[in-house]
């Protein structure tokens, strides 16, 4: 069976950044807006000789606040079936907000891993604003920057564990 690592969580939170970085590809559409990735991308990392597929979830088209969280919610369920494991993404500027609640609530009914990555962690001061994410409920958090890189070989290492 092959080795398939999601990454959910609301749009802006660095999905794209961190699927750039370990696929080193630019298949995925980066941008400062809010749900710019149209689509869902597909790419092939690799962490100490082991190789995995990488699923980018975007493609949020929305009109109003319930199709929005709706869509998002849709994105998770497809995650969770396509994928070995799941990296929920949140946001350390931003906090937790309904969708991260929203999210969470469907991560936690999934019988596959689930690893909370809080990103953005770009300082030593941010870290101690990661614990909130604790009470999302669904266990350990792993603090990264997808900007920097930093965090992300930890988080690596726990991931490869499942492949
Ligand atoms: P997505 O919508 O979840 O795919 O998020 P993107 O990857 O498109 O990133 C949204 C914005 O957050 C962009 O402006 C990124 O440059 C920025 N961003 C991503 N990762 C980091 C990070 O580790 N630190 C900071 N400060 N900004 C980041
Ligand atoms: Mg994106």
């Amino acid at each position: 069976m092959s080795n398939i690592l999601a990454i959910v969580g609301r749009p802006n939170v660095g999905k794209s950044t961190l699927f750039n970085r370990l696929t080193e590809s630019r298949k995925a559409i980066v941008d400062d807006e809010s749900g710019v990735t149209r689509d869902r991308h597909y790419g092939i990392a690799e962490w100490t000789h082991k190789s995995f597929t990488v699923i980018d979830t975007g493609g949020y088209v929305f009109n109003s606040e319930n199709v929005f969280e709706a869509a998002i919610r849709e994105q998770v369920h497809i995650a969770i079936e396509e994928a070995n494991v799941v990296l929920f993404m949140v946001d350390v500027t931003t906090g937790i907000t309904d969708l991260e609640d929203s999210i969470a609530q469907v991560l936690r009914k999934s019988k596959k891993p689930v690893y909370v990555v809080v990103n953005k962690v770009d300082n030593h001061q941010l870290q101690s604003d990661a614990t909130e994410f604790y009470s999302l409920g669904l266990g350990e958090i792993f603090c990264i920057s997808s900007m920097s890189g930093s965090g992300t070989g930890e988080l690596l290492d726990e991931v490869i564990k499942n492949f």
